[in-house]
């Protein structure tokens, strides 16, 4: 396969749109041959085509370039560099959205000298030629696979650069004492004052404020991206299908009144206030000789096992049975158990508390489950009359939110690989404060600050090396 980031001088195609029927499709061509390639192929009803103005939709048939054979009507439209998404000539053909006719234009453009894209290769030259960063370019793909709009809202703050702006202020400022650093070093018989120790510590101190605030925020960003894994745990028939349903507020698991309906695990993404839990139905927790029902059950222990939150259901209509208690001292015996939501990397993962059918008189006294979990929310639903359920969100919301919501112009760190090159800035950081205040030789800071400053680079780019930049682009989707 050719390398997508050195051979950047091709003129590459594809196919923009999904595959699949449409009402339109969009075949995009991008390089210095791109405008050479395709107007051999369009023609408009007085014969052959001149480029047209920049940016503007022309109506015009694509022909076949051998036979000549009519492929589409289309509307075509050039875009001449650098005002494009990659800085390139771009055309964009749109045609019919059909599997085949998008095809048949697509080897017409490949046949005239273009190469096939590789997935991501279109946003990859964006970065590459200088468009976009690449936190940038990696929010062009949160922003199409956002699950919920709070996601879709801090993707479109990164695609606006506001989190590059944000690492820039700390780039300049590290940069800044490196400098400062590096000429005294460099020139120590000249006359360059060596510098405050106290200064370079205010500064620095900036710039470990700013990180420290992005990776405050990381944590909930990643929520927002990739959602909670939320396992419904609880005895056979207490209404954890029932629950399921109502939360993505559709009919998606079988409800019975017969116990170990659920006998496989059912996995469904709710949209909880701007959060996508991943909910797992499981079939109930209990003791079975039915081998079908075994592994239903052995599915609902690792689904719990996995999870990073609980919700624990109970018939509140009926007293606790030793079902319940068992299934308590499992989910106890797994860890599970602080108010909440703290970090990945903490065993300590919240249980919430469902005592259902609350249409029924309760017989279940909130204080006989308290003891079991003293710190977990407790709250009372009834799938059958939607009592309960905005609470039940509430509840859900504030354990991996604790209160804080995504505005508009909210900047958060969404992204796992960001957080990761974030805390190695906040250590090396930590580290030349720590150099600076024990007096050691100033090279030493400097280490500490070059290091920082390169994994600041990997977010944006600058610093990053080609193998990752493979990474992060072959996840694309093709024509993006
Ligand atoms: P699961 O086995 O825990 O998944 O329980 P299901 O969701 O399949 O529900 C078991 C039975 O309880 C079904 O007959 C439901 O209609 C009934 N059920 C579920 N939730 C409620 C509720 O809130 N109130 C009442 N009265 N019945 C419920």
């Amino acid at each position: 396969m050719q390398n997508a980031i050195t051979n950047t001088t091709d003129t590459i195609a594809a196919i923009a749109t999904p595959p699949g029927i449409g009402g339109i499709g969009v075949i995009r061509v991008s390089g210095a041959d791109a405008f050479a390639l395709v107007l051999p192929l369009v023609r408009r009803s007085q014969g052959q085509m001149d480029v047209p103005p920049s940016h503007h939709l022309t109506y015009a048939r694509v022909v076949e370039p051998t036979t000549q054979e009519v492929l589409d009507d289309v509307l075509v439209a050039f875009m001449r560099a650098p005002h494009t998404y990659t800085r390139e000539d771009v055309v964009e053909i749109q045609g019919h959205g059909g599997p085949l006719v998008l095809r048949r234009i697509l080897r017409a453009v490949l046949t005239q000298g273009a190469r096939m894209a590789q997935p991501g290769e279109f946003t990859l030259r964006a970065f590459l030629n200088g468009r976009i960063d690449l936190a940038q370019a990696e929010a062009v793909m949160d922003l199409i696979g956002a699950q919920t709009e709070a996601g879709q809202r801090l993707a479109v703050q990164q695609l606006r650069g506001r989190l590059s702006e944000q690492l820039q202020v700390a780039r300049h400022a590290i940069l800044n004492v490196i400098a400062q650093i590096e000429v005294s070093i460099d020139f120590p018989e000249e006359d360059v004052p060596t510098p405050q120790t106290a200064a370079l510590q205010s500064l620095i101190a900036k710039a470990q404020q700013q990180i420290e605030q992005l990776l405050a925020g990381s944590e909930q960003g990643r929520l927002y991206k990739q959602g909670l894994r939320t396992a419904i745990i609880g005895r056979p028939n207490v209404g954890k299908s029932s629950l399921l349903n109502a939360l993505l507020r559709m009919e998606r698991a079988i409800v019975t009144p017969v116990a170990g309906t659920t006998r496989d695990t059912v996995e469904e993404v709710a949209n909880v206030r701007g959060v996508p839990l991943h909910l797992i139905d499981t079939a109930g927790i209990t003791p079975s000789s039915d081998p079908v029902e075994q592994i239903g059950v052995q599915r609902s222990r690792e689904a719990a096992e996995g999870a990073d939150v609980v919700m624990l259901v109970f018939d509140g209509s009926e007293a606790l049975t030793e079902q319940d208690y068992q299934v308590c001292a499992e989910v106890q015996a797994m860890g599970f158990g602080s108010t909440q939501y703290t970090t990945t990397y903490s065993r300590t993962r919240p249980v919430l508390l469902v005592v259902n059918k609350a249409d029924y008189p309760l017989v279940i006294k909130d204080e006989e489950l308290q003891r079991l979990w003293p710190s977990a929310t407790l709250v009372h639903t009834s799938t059958r009359t939607g009592a309960g359920l905005p609470e039940l969100e509430d509840a859900l919301a504030e354990l991996v939110l604790a209160g804080k919501t995504v505005s508009s112009d909210s900047v958060l760190v969404t992204s796992a690989r960001h957080q990761e090159a974030l805390q190695r800035v906040a250590s090396h950081l930590q580290a030349s404060q720590t150099s600076l205040e024990q007096d050691l030789p100033l090279d030493f800071v400097s280490i500490d600050l070059r290091a920082a400053f390169e994994a600041l680079g990997e977010v944006t780019g600058e610093t990053a090396s080609e193998d990752l930049l493979d990474t992060i682009f072959s996840e694309f989707c093709i024509g993006k």
